[in-house]
């Protein structure tokens, strides 16, 4: 499939292989092993954006399986032309808003969630809509393992205060926690650059990031 000459993102979407429709998205849950054809483990980016970050990972991880999700097409549309570019067989997509995660996946059925650089919402008024705000760590609650890990990137210092602040109500743990990730000589090791990740620490902006559990 070439996007070239192609108007209209939903239109592309529709018809991209890598892409779990809308239509399928209620028939997910518990259903990835299948999707993907093995039972690997199963990992993804809430608001991937663009998607350098998962396909990165999906090049040097073919043991894991990934999930790419997105809330606009314009934007996936971009990710779907790295894909183009390079086809993984262990990455797909999915265009949805993340407040519906718990339809599309399974009771413990990821392994890891990230998220990079999530949209701040700096209004009080919004803070449930803020990916890592209590509301959210509930959702991601039910479909993580046991033994799952969320990792979360932002330059944006008061949404990754707001961040930490949220883990004790919501009975998750820091396990590892900075500041200054580029900074740190064993935490930026085999770090994967995110495209805001990019753009923001070329300013000299320091990046925190942390890995949670329950
Ligand atoms: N993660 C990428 C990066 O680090 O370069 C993109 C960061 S960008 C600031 C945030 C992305 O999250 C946008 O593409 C936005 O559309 C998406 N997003 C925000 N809220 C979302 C939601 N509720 N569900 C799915 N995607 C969402």
């Amino acid at each position: 499939m070439r996007l070239r000459n192609i108007t209209g993102s939903r239109e592309v979407i529709a018809a991209c292989p890598y892409v779990v429709q809308e239509v399928l998205q209620r028939q997910c849950p518990g259903t990835w092993g299948r999707i993907f054809g093995n039972s690997h483990p199963i990992h993804i980016e809430i608001g991937m954006g663009k998607g350098r970050f998962i396909h990165t990972m999906a090049r040097e991880h073919p043991d894991i399986n990934y999930v790419g999700i997105e809330k606009y097409s314009s934007v996936l549309l971009r990710a779907i032309q790295k894909m183009e570019q390079e086809e993984l067989p262990n990455l797909k997509f999915l265009r949805m808003d993340a407040e519906e995660i718990g339809e599309v996946f399974g009771t413990g059925e990821v392994e890891r969630i990230y998220l990079n650089f999530s949209d701040p919402w700096p209004k009080d008024r919004h803070a449930k809509r803020r990916l890592p705000s209590r509301e959210f760590l509930k959702r991601y609650d039910r479909i993580l393992k046991p033994e799952g890990r969320l990792e979360f990137k932002t330059d944006n210092r008061p949404l990754f205060d707001f961040a930490v602040e949220e883990l004790d109500p919501a009975g998750w743990k820091a396990e590892v926690l900075t500041y200054d990730l580029h900074g740190d000589p064993d935490l930026v090791q085999g770090n994967v650059m995110t495209e805001y990740e990019e753009k923001f620490s070329s300013m000299g902006n320091p990046i925190c990031k942390y890995v949670i559990r329950r």
